[in-house]
């Protein structure tokens, strides 16, 4: 299947602004913001993070306050801490073999690092591309990620799988065949995940009264580590909690 993905790929793949380096800490930076959110707004994001904080030891030396900041509108704020975190470690110590061992790098972030950055034999599986692998039941090589999560991500879709421009639907035991909808995440208008974003967003832009806050989506993020509570004032960490 892969001599008919690949040139599917070289023709309709996606210019994806971190396909064009090899530096783990912009993989990482790009893994991370899109863990949790849509390409299309990664994107911008990206590149403005990479203008702010070109290398890993600059990010490193920013303030938790200041990532914190830059995160705002990308949504689950811990991963900036996290980055934080990983960045800090990583200028300290170099790289650690095992790249879990950095904070909010999971099995799948590891592996798209060590195949896009250090250019290693292993297949990262994303949801898209153990999507495509489910349906096609095909073998790919590691050099097929970038194809495979494209038509995870543009063709075969969850829901509707557009099996009629797939250029492995003649080989694909799949074809044509719709899967029931998996259950949609609760909406975000009005939930709590809304009121910690906008507590959050509310404190980035200036300390504030606690008791002009929702307590608490405060208590929360102060468990997270994403503002700190003195004498009744809510602020962004200027440092992050144990450094
Ligand atoms: S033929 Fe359909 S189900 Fe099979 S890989 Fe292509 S889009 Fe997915």
């Amino acid at each position: 299947m892969e001599s008919l993905l690949m040139p599917w790929f070289e023709s309709s793949g996606r210019d994806l602004p971190w396909r064009a380096t090899h530096d783990p800490y912009a993989i990482l930076v790009s893994e991370v913001m899109l863990q949790q959110t849509q390409v299309e707004r990664v994107v911008p994001r990206y590149l403005a993070w990479l203008e702010r904080w070109p290398t890993v030891e600059s990010l490193a030396g920013a303030t938790a306050a200041d990532v914190i900041r830059e995160w705002q509108g990308l949504g689950y704020n811990r991963r900036a801490l996290n980055l934080h975190r990983s960045a800090r470690r990583v200028a300290a110590q170099g790289w650690p073999d095992d790249l879990t061992e950095l904070s909010g790098v999971g099995p799948y972030t590891a592996a798209a690092v060590r195949r896009f950055a250090f250019g290693e034999d292993v297949l990262p599986i994303d949801v898209n591309v153990e999507r495509v692998l489910r349906r096609t039941k095909g073998r790919f090589f590691p050099r097929a990620a970038e194809a495979l999560m494209d038509l995870g991500a543009t063709v075969c879709i969850a829901r509707t799988p557009r099996c009629e421009a797939c250029p492995l639907s003649r080989a694909c035991p799949s074809r044509d065949i719709r899967e029931a909808p998996a259950r949609k995440q609760g909406p975000f208008e009005g939930s709590f995940r809304q009121q910690r974003a906008a507590t959050l967003r509310a404190v980035a832009e200036s300390a504030r009264v606690l008791g002009d806050l929702d307590h608490e989506a405060v208590r929360s993020l102060e468990r997270d580590g994403l503002v700190v509570v003195e004498e009744g004032v809510v602020a962004l960490p200027i440092r992050e909690r144990g450094s």
